[in-house]
């Protein structure tokens, strides 16, 4: 099958160029192009695939805003979409990707500083920028896009960007997203500005612009299930099989989760299609998350052969920040992977949760963009109507702040809580993060970043806990070994994931295994493959991902580099992995525990024992226990059907965690007293118990 690059040499220049004029955006050109000019800021809502970001990074570098060494900046809040669209943009521009045009995300840098003039960036590296000029001055203009996202880094950057205009009042931004409520961003950029008086005006002007982009998009028919599924990997692939039977000729775009159902439908549906006696020969089935390799990426944007049908199973990447031609039914599992976060129990997970109905409305609309297409939503449409919430929780409001705090600090913002937010994180959140950067050194009394040890951290483009275990390893002499661990960490995983190989992929890990835990197993399996030779027939052996090895090697050395100027010195501890152990800890102090020892454990054990005995209704009990824990494994694993009772879901988990964490497996009745009473009783006798032993162990 071609790739992308070659099915496009293949149309020729004039044929794209003939693709770029029948963009729903190619008509705005001129608007956009005098907005931006007169304007500010300028805020651009367009449906998904009218060219938003394509093009208008195009329509600038014409009309000259990229002249005299200056550079437009496109920010994306997703890695593989940077990846994407810089080189879409690459070949309509019939450039070389790196050269003109180019892109930097984290650990990956294919621009150059002399010649590249159109940059498609992550919105967390154009925040990094920030720490060494800090008021973007290379940049004339800025385009914030995807912003309805509402990813962290992106809600930073717009507060910022705000001050940077009062500061430079020559840089333009322009902000768009396929669903923006332009209203409320638009009063983000009005709000705090001068008062002008009658007959003043300023050039540009500062109130925003807000420009529609007219889409054409076709009618989209809505299918709903009658009952709430089981289970929306079968259902999926049920789904999908039936269309592939019964519909005319188009391509399937599935929405699931993350790499994990979705490569457990790609398996279920390859083996039902064959088994059911389906041509599945007409099918081309194709994964699409963050974390494909290029050639991976590049079959998705492919063309279909005359006569296939294809399936692109994604997350939620292909919502709105990638747009695939040729796609006519559209299957949505109602959920996406997002993230949580408890300040009080300090947990942040990463959740299988319901989408909204804004993401739901988005998902259907990918499947008009070339002729009226379906819509199968694995979900009632009793609950799409009155259970699904309207919009998702902009992500800082649901975010461990910790690395958010620092780079703010790092850019000499310390009034974090008066910081012009977008949406304001909750106050738990900020406390408990200036907590942890306190205990870690980073921040002072004063809440100002230490020196050196809180400029360094920020200066490292890490995790501050990761960082500090890299600052820590300096002192204790095992730098070599850490950066390693820092590497691995950066990157999702090394394993390859068990494509029905769950057993073989359990003993490859066992063979590394070390007691000090998975740092050590890291060494273990980094040292291994450099003696391999870098092989890549050993990592197949033992079901490591070969790209991702020499990524981490790549990112090791990119640590090093830093680190080296930071002032670290390079040093290895070799065989004593006390000194690693030591240094991890110095890093993730903040998620240790105490094991308790054997007499205190037992002493619980009976108490609990005697208590249980004494005062539970057994039957009542053991449900809630197994409610709780099937709620656990939910998380990631299998959801509750959703148009069952799923819209507190995310609460309940995190309330679980909570309860769990605090009381071990200790039971709760249904009888709210007898709980209370309960657990008065056991935490004073276990109170009294540590006094005991710890007495004794005075003695
Ligand atoms: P928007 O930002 O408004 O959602 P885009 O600028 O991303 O729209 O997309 C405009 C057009 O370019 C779409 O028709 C899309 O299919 C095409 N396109 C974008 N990226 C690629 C790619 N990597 N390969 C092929 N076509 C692409
Ligand atoms: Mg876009």
């Amino acid at each position: 099958m071609p790739n992308a690059s070659t099915a496009c040499q293949s149309y020729g220049h004039a044929s794209i160029e003939k693709q770029r004029q029948r963009l729903p955006v190619y008509k705005y050109r001129t608007s956009i192009l005098y907005l931006v000019e007169s304007h500010a800021t300028t805020i651009v809502v367009g449906e998904t695939g009218s060219g938003k970001t394509t093009q208008i990074p195009q329509y600038l570098k014409e009309a000259g805003w990229a002249d005299g060494g200056r550079v437009i900046a496109c920010t994306q809040p997703r890695r593989l979409a940077v990846q994407a669209v810089a080189s879409r943009v690459a070949e309509e521009m019939g450039v070389k990707l790196g050269e003109e045009v180019g892109y930097t995300i984290r650990f990956e840098d294919i621009s150059n500083p002399d010649a590249t003039r159109i940059k498609f960036l992550t919105d967390g590296v154009l925040l990094r920028e920030m720490m060494d000029d800090p008021l973007l001055t290379k940049y004339s203009v800025i385009m914030v896009d995807e912003a309805h996202e509402r990813s962290i880094s992106t809600d930073i950057l717009l507060g910022l960007l705000k001050k940077i205009q009062k500061r430079r009042p020559e840089l333009r931004l322009i902000i768009s997203s396929a669903t923006i409520e332009a209203k409320s961003m638009s009063n983000f950029f009005q709000s705090r500005r001068r008062r002008l008086s009658e007959g003043e005006e300023h050039t540009p002007r500062l109130e925003p612009a807000v420009l529609s982009v007219e889409g054409r998009g076709f009618n989209v028919q809505i299918h709903y299930v009658e009952e709430p599924v089981q289970d929306y990997v079968q259902a999926t692939v049920s789904t999908v099989l039936l269309i592939h039977d019964q519909e005319p000729a188009g391509d399937i775009l599935v929405f699931l989760t993350g790499q994990d159902d979705i490569e457990a439908a790609i398996k279920l549906l390859t083996e039902e299609a064959r088994t059911n006696g389906k041509n599945s020969s007409g099918l081309i089935i194709l994964p699409l998350y963050s974390g494909l390799s290029r050639a991976e990426q590049d079959l998705v944007f492919s063309p279909t052969p005359k006569g296939k049908r294809k399936v692109v199973i994604s997350t939620n990447i292909a919502e709105t920040s990638l747009t695939l031609e040729g796609i006519v039914y559209v299957v949505d599992s109602g959920f996406s992977k997002q993230k949580f976060y408890n300040p009080i129990s300090d947990i942040e997970n990463l959740v299988v949760a319901p989408i909204s109905k804004a993401s739901a409305r988005q998902r259907a609309g990918r499947a008009g963009r070339i002729r009226p297409g379906k819509c199968y939503r694995l979900y009632t449409e009793e609950y799409f109507l009155n259970e699904m919430s309207a919009q998702g929780i902009p992500e800082i409001q649901r975010s461990n702040l910790v690395s958010c705090v620092i780079q703010l600090k790092a850019l000499g913002i310390d009034n974090i809580l008066g910081f012009d937010w977008p949406a304001s994180p909750s106050p738990e959140s900020m406390i408990r993060a200036l907590e942890v950067l306190y205990s870690l050194g980073v921040l002072d009394d004063d809440a100002k970043l230490t020196s050196p040890v809180g400029f360094q951290v920020a200066e490292l483009p890490l995790e501050p806990m990761i960082s500090k275990m890299i600052l820590a390893s300096n002192e204790l002499g095992c730098s070599e070994e850490i950066i390693t661990i820092a590497a691995v960490l950066s990157i999702q995983s090394i394993w390859f994931s068990g494509r029905g190989a769950q057993k073989e992929l359990d003993e490859a890990k066992l063979r590394f295994a070390a007691a000090e835990g998975d740092h050590v197993t890291f060494l273990n399996i980094y040292k291994g493959f450099l003696q391999s030779g870098k092989s890549s027939k050993w990592c197949h052996k033992n079901f490591i991902n070969y790209h991702a090895m020499k990524k981490v090697m790549e990112i090791r050395e990119q640590l090093k580099r830093i680190a080296l100027r930071l002032g670290i010195t390079m040093k290895s501890c070799e065989t004593d992995t006390q000194l690693v152990r030591k240094a991890v800890t110095a890093g993730f102090f903040a998620n240790a525990c105490r094991l308790e020892d054997s007499f205190m454990a037992m002493l619980k054990y009976t108490v609990v024992v005697l208590f249980l005995l004494l005062t539970i209704d057994y039957g009542s009990s053991s449900r809630f226990i197994k409610e709780n824990s099937s709620h656990l494994s939910d998380g990631m694993d299998q959801q509750k059907p959703i148009g069952a009772s799923v819209s507190d879901e995310v609460g309940r988990l995190t309330t679980t965690v909570t309860c769990q964490a605090t009381y071990g497996f200790l039971p709760c009745t249904t009888k709210v007293w007898g709980k209370l009473f309960l657990l008065v009783i056991y935490e004073y006798l276990l109170s009294l118990a540590q006094k005991y032993v710890a007495r004794g162990s005075n003695l």
